[in-house]
């Protein structure tokens, strides 16, 4: 059995989610104390249950501790079964998060498998729907697998309710370098507001044309969404170039303002667009996984995060794989499984 502190590196729910997926493909069980060591209110958070819970039901698997709060799991996998499932997280939690812990133990089974995901489509610190869409899976599908991803209905935090559906058609995972970005392939910057004036999401937009003064004007939109989604607002910033796309998000929340939100988005679009780095910091995260499980894979990226460096190490627990984090000139950083 594999033992984790899960106080360790970033010391948040992606350890679980991390540790939940590789134990379903190895076979391996584990054991994690403290978990969400490193946060302010640490143990299992709702959608962190709902994550265990979702890996239990499609790999045969128990958990001892499973319940909001708990602070120590026990994780027995068993036999991963495709076929057709549906996950609701009870809060906004984040429909992508269960995702992130099923998808590779999914893409690993005899069969194709589909997933109905409710709950968050939309939240802060988690992977928007269009980042999936866009940056995450092409890459992923590049890989071997295909993966199909709708939105049926958006969730935003905290009001919830959203509706994802997957199609998951397995295929062994090929190694793959991803290097050069390819030449530039376009932009688009949209808001998507709902039960909120019109009016705050101007402010954002004209504060994203103000810290992305190069991006044409056609390129900005607001979409606004029928009201009894709401409320909720995320800015949308996708950089598209010939071998990959970047979506980065601003939510907004109550007391920020949102030309704030909306600066701190462009900024970093912005500043992933000069680096030259093929993935930004949360692409760069979730890309080391499956390519892991892929059994080689390369990457330049931006200034690895400690969530980069907090995969890698529970990856390394399960496969006896190490990634290795070099800088690389213009490129910024090189990631390589070694
Ligand atoms: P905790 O509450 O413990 O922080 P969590 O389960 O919400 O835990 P993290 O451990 O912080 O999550 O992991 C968040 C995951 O969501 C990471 O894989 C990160 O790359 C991804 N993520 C966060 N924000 C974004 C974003 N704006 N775009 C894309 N991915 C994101």
């Amino acid at each position: 059995m594999i033992i984790i502190d899960g106080s360790e590196g970033e010391g948040g729910g992606q350890v679980v989610r991390t540790a939940c997926a590789l134990s379903l493909v190895t076979g391996e069980p584990f054991r994690i104390a403290n978990v969400r060591g490193g946060r302010d209110r640490p143990g299992l958070m709702r959608q962190h249950v709902t994550a265990i819970e979702a890996a239990c039901a499609i790999g045969t698997a128990t958990c001892e501790g499973l319940s909001v709060g708990s602070s120590e799991i026990a994780f027995r996998p068993g036999r991963i079964v495709p076929g057709e499932y549906q996950f609701a997280v009870g809060t906004a939690g984040s429909t992508a998060l269960v995702l992130q812990t099923v998808l590779m133990p999914l893409l690993r089974a005899d069969g194709p498998s589909r997933l109905v995901l409710e709950g968050g489509t939309h939240n802060p610190q988690a992977p928007p729907f269009e980042f999936l869409a866009r940056a995450f899976l092409p890459i992923l599908n590049h890989m071997g697998p295909k993966v199909c991803l709708r939105l049926v209905r958006h969730g935003f935090y905290p009001r919830g309710g959203g509706r994802i559906e997957v199609d998951i058609t397995p295929a062994p995972l090929e190694p793959i370098a991803c290097r050069e970005r390819g030449a530039p392939a376009g932009c688009s910057a949209r808001v998507l507001l709902a039960g909120l004036p019109l009016s705050i999401g101007e402010r954002m937009m004209t504060a994203a044309r103000k810290g992305l003064v190069d991006w044409p004007a056609p390129a900005f939109a607001i979409d606004e969404l029928p009201a009894d989604l709401g409320p909720g607002i995320v800015l949308l910033l996708e950089r598209a170039f010939d071998h990959v796309t970047e979506v980065m998000s601003g939510f907004g929340r109550m007391g920020e303002r949102a030309e704030a939100v909306a600066g701190t988005a462009a900024r970093r679009i912005a500043g992933y667009a000069a680096s030259g780095a093929f993935a930004g910091p949360y692409l760069a995260d979730q890309l080391l996984l499956p390519m892991a499980l892929a059994g080689g894979g390369s990457f330049t990226t931006v200034t690895p995060s400690k969530h980069s460096r907090t995969a890698a190490s529970i990856i390394e627990r399960f496969l006896g794989r190490r990634w290795s984090f070099t800088e690389d000139g213009e490129a910024g950083h090189r990631a390589e499984l070694v």
